[in-house]
């Protein structure tokens, strides 16, 4: 069971957010809902893709990410599910990435274009899109051949061992 914290900020008691609350002792590489939200009838799906094992292996370098970042997001917005897709980017732990839709998805719906996205990922070649000073803020700082390791390995995760449930 994880302990919820409580915090105070200007006297008004902050409820510990859901991502917290999952348990990262007990979370390996897969694709997991993070949380669900509904306003006014939208339902948005945030998604978890979690490529490193928390606190038990190295995390994704920095210009891996980004590459990551670049590739994903140009992918998702021309795929055909690319009107559902509202955004994606990393964690600030750098263990994986998240993915925000519209509408009430499990993983399993999103299974093929993830694994799509990583071959597009892993069969990339040429300039990265968006990797110019005019489109971006930090252009040079990219990494294509370790993103094309950290996405094969998370493919191979994904093949394999289909993790689409938080553990408790
Ligand atoms: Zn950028």
């Amino acid at each position: 069971m994880v302990r919820i914290h409580w915090m105070f900020y200007r006297g008004v008691k902050m409820k510990k957010i859901e991502s917290f609350t999952i348990n990262h002792l007990n979370l390996y590489p897969g694709l997991y809902v993070s949380r669900r939200d509904e306003k006014q009838g939208t339902i948005v799906t945030t998604f978890d893709l979690r490529m490193a094992t928390p606190n038990k292996e190295p995390v994704l370098d920095v210009p891996a990410i980004h590459t990551i970042e670049h590739l994903g997001a140009t992918f998702l917005r021309n795929s055909n599910q690319s009107k559902e897709i509202i955004y994606f980017g990393p964690m600030g732990c750098r263990t994986g990435f998240y993915l925000v839709m519209f509408g009430l998805l499990e993983s399993t719906d999103i299974y093929e274009l993830i694994i799509s996205l990583c071959d597009y990922i892993i069969n990339f070649e040429g300039e990265i899109p968006g990797a110019t000073p005019i489109e971006c803020g930090n252009y040079s700082e990219q990494n294509l051949d370790m993103a094309k390791y950290y996405i094969n390995k998370y493919k191979k995760q994904l093949v394999e061992n289909k993790r689409f449930v938080y553990l408790e």
